[in-house]
């Protein structure tokens, strides 16, 4: 008996297995080497003790599984975490089953085995099995004999191929016929030697679409060395080209127009120069800039506005041959490069054709819209050789073009050079001249026609430059503007004005008015402080009404709630509104009716053309008896001669200002004429 219980522990002890036996109070009667060494436990900690005292923090399902298993049932587990002594976390599977003696339940006997390995290389698999079904990369594996075994869905989708339909075939069903055997044979070459290659292929889907695909082939071996799988790996580069090709196309070219943008014009223009140094063949660069883009932009939207741009530059390249660049540099400024001229006559005859193009009627949704460009055009090599010098002649005989009146092309010449350093110096010099004293104001007289008195005067601005003299406003308004010079050139002028306004009130007339030109740049720009002009008046002890403001149609084109908020201000504080040089831009009896003007002054170039029976006459008329319907009434300017005065007074002119009655005069030669009381009298 003692002889077959030795021999049952050496049993146990020596099992290839982790087992333990228990008797029916779960204490350790046997266990197996293999469990002391895998557990890291000792024999000694063990025998005699129970399990419980042996592990005290046995989880209460062991407890409970004990409990079945010494009612008779045996009870497994597949999969448990296992914390080893040394902190090791490991997966184990175990088997606890009662055993017998005479019938009856003697204890229990438990099985354990490690399962760590094979739980991880499983999870591995699944990992692997996921990515291999998820990845958007296609794969496809083969055996030894390169069959296809295994394809994924991505594989799927991009081949167009059915795993059903692949599976058994040799990869060559992908073949496109864009690579010769020669690529073949080194691929294989490769896979054979190295066991993997990579590279560019091109592969054709099931419906005999090419695509690019980048592919990377390795191999799996046998423990033996010979070949068990291949595995191809496709990244479909078909999709990263074109991704690459959006941002290319992003970077330079015009979302809006499809045309090349600014960066990718400048290159090009690079490259145009140095290709015309080689082929000695002269080059034309042109810009040109819409004329009235803004005001479409305005009173039309963005939306119109974008879609003449877009009309724009499909009319631009209907002008061009198809080596011809048009570009657009942004906003309503596009550009033009003409290279390999044979014939100079050529850039002629495209400004011209295109200006006429650009003239033509657009249709924007509902409604029709009529434009004009203006263009600036340099030659290489005979204006500049630089790309930078180029681009500026370019510029400058653009500008040119626009104040020459628009809707033409300019040719660079060296004069506009001079013109734009001397534009440049002038600006300089404003800067100071209001300081030092250079700027002063003259006024003109305005005569009402039914009292034949000079109730109102409109004030001038002039630069007494100490170097270049006496410089018309025309010649430095537009600089103060681009500058932002104009608002305090502005405000200097409206203390003036204010000022003057009381001087008069109280030596001449009490109703007597100053009118003062206002830039729209002033209402546009957010530091314009409109207070300090009701300040000026307040100071100087005068209602609004001493003053008259002169606006420009173009302004109320805008048409924004801040100048709609501007002009109710001045309607507020009873400061009149007059609209300078009607006729001249659109004329739209809509705006006069929306804004509360006071007065209309209609522009000289129809007061110029006045004569019995003339459309400037039938024109004048027109304005005259629209305006008295809508309460408005009207100055007419430039008046010169007495035939322009009768014929104008007769119409109905409510009042009228020109050299017939007088030029603008110092405030003191103005003083002279007002003390005797002069009216209609034409002066010298
Ligand atoms: P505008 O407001 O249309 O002013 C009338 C212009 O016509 C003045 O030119 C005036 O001298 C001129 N003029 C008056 N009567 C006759 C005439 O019988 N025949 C001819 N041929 N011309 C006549 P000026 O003073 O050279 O001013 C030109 C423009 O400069 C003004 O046109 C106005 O737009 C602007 N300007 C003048 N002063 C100021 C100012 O203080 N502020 C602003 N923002 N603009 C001003
Ligand atoms: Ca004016
Ligand atoms: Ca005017």
């Amino acid at each position: 008996m003692q002889e077959k219980e030795q021999l049952l522990t050496l049993f146990v002890d020596n099992a290839p297995a982790a087992i333990a036996m228990f008797d029916r109070e779960m204490r350790y009667l046997a266990v197996s080497r293999r469990l002391l060494e895998e557990f890291h436990l000792a024999k000694e900690e063990l025998i005699g003790r129970s399990f419980y005292e042996a592990f005290p923090d046995m989880p209460e399902y062991w407890k409970e599984a004990h409990r079945r298993v010494l009612a008779g049932e045996t009870v497994r587990c597949k999969e448990e975490k296992y914390i080893q002594p040394n902190g090791k976390v490991e997966w184990i599977q175990w088997e606890k089953r009662p055993w017998f003696f005479r019938g009856e339940v003697g204890g229990m006997l438990i099985f354990i085995e490690i399962i760590t390995e094979r739980k991880e290389a499983e999870e591995g698999m699944r990992l692997a099995e996921m990515v291999y079904q998820g990845s958007s990369e296609a794969m496809m594996v083969t055996d030894e004999n390169n069959n296809i075994i295994s394809v994924n869905p991505a594989f799927e989708q991009i081949t167009g191929y059915k795993a059903e339909e692949v599976i058994g075939k040799d990869p060559h069903i992908l073949k496109s016929g864009k690579h010769g055997p020669d690529f073949y044979q080194a691929m294989w070459k490769s896979i054979n030697e190295a066991g993997k290659w990579e590279g560019e292929v091109w592969n054709r889907t099931k419906d005999g679409m090419e695509f690019s695909i980048l592919t990377k082939i390795n191999t799996s071996f046998t423990a033996d060395g010979r070949v068990f799988r291949r595995v191809a790996l496709f990244s479909d580069i078909t999709e990263k080209k074109k991704s690459d090709e959006l941002i290319w196309q992003q970077a330079n070219f015009d979302t809006l127009t499809g045309l090349p943008n600014r960066r990718l014009f400048r290159d090009r223009l690079n490259h145009e120069i140095r290709n015309a140094r080689r082929t000695r063949l002269p080059l034309a660069l042109m810009f040109l800039d819409l004329d009235g883009f803004k005001d479409i932009n305005d009173t039309l939207g963005h939306d119109m506005g974008d879609l003449l741009l877009k009309e724009t530059a499909e009319r631009l390249k209907s002008c061009l041959r198809e080596i011809d660049i048009v570009a657009r540099l942004g906003g309503d400024e596009f550009t033009i490069i003409l290279s390999e001229l044979h014939d100079i006559g050529r850039v002629d005859r495209i400004a011209r054709h295109i200006l006429q193009q650009i003239s033509r009627p657009f249709k924007l949704g509902e409604e029709m819209a009529h434009i004009s460009a203006s263009i600036g055009i340099t030659l290489y090599p005979q204006d500049a050789l630089e790309m930078e010098n180029l681009l500026k002649n370019a510029d400058q005989a653009m500008y040119s073009a626009k104040q020459e009146g628009k809707n033409r092309y300019n040719f660079y010449t060296r004069d506009m050079q001079e013109l734009a350093m001397y534009r440049m110096r002038l600006i300089n010099d404003l800067r100071d001249a209001l300081g030092e004293g250079q700027i002063e104001i003259v006024y003109q007289p305005i005569v009402e026609m039914k009292t034949g008195c000079i109730s109102k005067a409109e004030a001038l601005i002039r630069w007494q430059h100490p170097t270049r003299g006496l410089i018309n406003p025309n010649d430095f308004i537009s600089a103060a503007e681009e500058t932002g010079l104009i608002t305090s050139l502005g405000d200097w002028i409206m203390q003036e004005a204010v000022n003057q306004a009381a001087k008069w009130r109280v030596q001449y007339h009490l109703q007597f008015q100053i009118s003062v030109n206002v830039s729209p740049v002033q209402f546009r720009n957010d530091n314009i402080n409109f207070t300090t002009w009701s300040n000026y008046l307040e100071k100087a002890g005068l209602s609004g009404d001493a003053i008259v403001i002169e606006i420009t149609e173009g302004l109320l084109l805008e048409a924004s709630d801040k100048i709609k908020e501007q002009l109710l201000i001045f309607r507020d504080k009873g400061i009149e509104v007059a609209l300078d040089d009607f006729g001249t831009g659109y004329s739209a009896l809509s705006y006069l009716q929306k804004f509360d003007i006071d007065y209309l002054k209609i522009d000289q170039v129809f007061v110029r053309n006045v004569a019995p029976g003339s459309t400037d006459m039938a024109l004048c008329e027109a304005i005259i008896e629209m305006a008295h319907k809508l309460n408005i009434k009207v100055i007419a300017e430039g008046v010169e001669t007495e035939e322009q005065r009768s014929l104008l007074a007769g119409a109905g002119c409510d009042f009228m200002q020109g050299y017939l009655f007088s030029k603008p005069l110092p405030a003191d030669r103005l003083d002279d004429l007002l003390s005797k009381g002069v009216g209609l009298t034409p002066l010298q």
